[in-house]
């Protein structure tokens, strides 16, 4: 772990106590999907676990493939979440125990809110472009909501903000005076970063909210400093707005929101509150109950794994 502290700013008595920006960089790891995929795991990691609501994240590819299935996630449940499928390139077909059948396509947004309980499968269509590179986000469902019934949306029209530099697509939330119409339930910002050459973005922040930046290709600078890639960047709270500048064209994502004050433990595809919680939920899916089958998909579904009771803690 690398701890990099921002540019001090001049001390004086009035700022000595005041609350500082901070940049901690956090080294991301391979992990494996299943079907043959291994992706760059950012979020969670053992030293950071969430950022915002924003309890999961992963980032695959770029992959080139031929006559084969790049991604293969068999019918498995979720419960406590939301998950966002953002692609960069590529398609990746979602069915559900809802019934609903979605091709997620660049610039567009899968957003399925598993509240109590729902099952999906995640394919490479028959039909592709032989191409595939996306991300697949978490977001934690504050107590209030996480019981809600599920549901599944998927949405073309997203603002794009133009701050200079680049192009912003804002999938998730609130950013610059803009708002993502894809439902929320927690304060919260999910935007892709695209950077044009020798470009300087300024984007305004939330000073009460938590960020963080992950490169996705490129190279790209905050404040003057060099963001290293596979990395999660973790910006802490007390921003009003970062810079960002780069040399060669480069795209990162910036992701954020309110802390979340619940604490929170994440086993497999569950984000509960207590073991007893995840161990009823995993049960439900060996069982086949509470989350339905997945019925467009055409295989076995995922066997969930032994539970250890030493989940990993939120927080
Ligand atoms: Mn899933």
């Amino acid at each position: 772990m690398s701890k990099l502290v921002a540019s001090p700013e001049p001390k004086s008595l009035e700022t000595q106590s005041a609350p500082r920006p901070e940049l901690v960089s956090y080294p991301a790891h391979d992990a494996d999907l299943g079907g043959g995929i291994t992706v760059v795991r950012v979020l969670p990691l053992r030293q950071h676990r969430l950022v915002g609501p924003w309890c999961f994240f992963d980032h695959y590819g770029p992959l080139s493939f031929n006559n084969r299935k790049a991604m293969d996630v068999a019918p498995h449940p979720h419960i406590g979440l939301q998950t966002v499928s953002w692609l960069f390139d590529g398609e990746i077909l979602h069915n559900d125990s809802l019934g609903c059948t979605s091709m997620a396509r660049p610039g567009e947004l899968n957003l399925m809110t598993a509240g109590q309980a729902i099952a999906h499968a995640e394919e490479t269509p028959a039909r592709n472009s032989g191409k595939l590179h996306g991300l697949q986000l978490w977001v934690a469902l504050p107590d209030r909501e996480r019981q809600r019934a599920p549901s599944f949306d998927h949405y073309k029209d997203l603002p794009v903000l133009e701050p200079g530099g680049g192009r912003v697509h804002l999938f998730m939330g609130e950013l610059a005076g803009q708002r993502s119409k894809a439902r929320a339930f927690s304060p919260l910002v999910g935007a892709a970063l695209k950077f044009e050459a020798n470009a300087k973005m300024r984007l305004p922040l939330n000073p009460a909210w938590e960020h963080a930046l992950v490169i996705i290709d490129g190279k790209i600078s905050l404040d003057g400093k060099q963001l290293i890639p596979g990395a999660l960047h973790y910006l802490g709270a007390h921003r009003s707005g970062i810079e960002l500048s780069t040399k060669a064209p480069a795209r990162a994502v910036l992701i954020g929101g309110a802390p979340f004050e619940e604490p929170i433990i994440i086993w497999w595809n569950f984000v509960a509150r207590t073991a007893e919680e995840i161990q009823a939920a995993r049960e439900d899916w060996e069982q086949h109950r509470r989350f339905g089958e997945v019925k467009a998909y055409r295989g076995a579904r995922l066997k969930a794994p032994s539970f250890i009771a030493r989940p990993i803690a939120g927080h």
